[in-house]
C-alpha cells in the first residue's frame, strides 16, 4: 500500500508543526508539564523537540537559548562594530 501523505516521516514541517500541536495539547490537559529553561531557568520557554519522530519528548527553553539549539553560531545581536 502507498504511504498517505500525513505518515511521511519526520523532516517535514507538517510533522513539525503537528509536534507543536500535540505539545500544546499535552500541557492544556496536564500531561506534560512546561519547565523552566534548561539553560538559564526562564520561567517563559517554549517546546523544543531534539526529535520530531519523538513529539512529546521536549526540552523547554526561553525563546533565546531556543535560538541558540537550532542556531548555535548564528549570530546573537547585530554588532559589527
Ligand atoms: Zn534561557
Ligand atoms: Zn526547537
Amino acid at each position: 500500500m502507498d504511504r498517505k501523505p500525513w505518515e511521511l516521516p519526520q523532516e517535514s514541517l507538517k510533522n513539525k508543526t503537528r509536534c507543536q500541536v500535540l505539545v500544546r495539547h499535552a500541557v492544556k490537559i496536564g500531561y506534560l508539564e512546561k519547565g523552566n529553561c534548561e539553560d538559564c531557568g526562564d520561567e517563559n520557554t517554549e517546546a523544543h523537540h531534539p526529535d520530531y519522530t519523538k513529539p512529546l519528548e521536549v526540552i523547554w527553553l526561553c525563546s533565546l537559548h531556543h535560538h541558540k539549539r537550532h542556531y548555535p553560531n548564528g549570530p546573537q545581536v547585530r554588532s559589527l562594530g
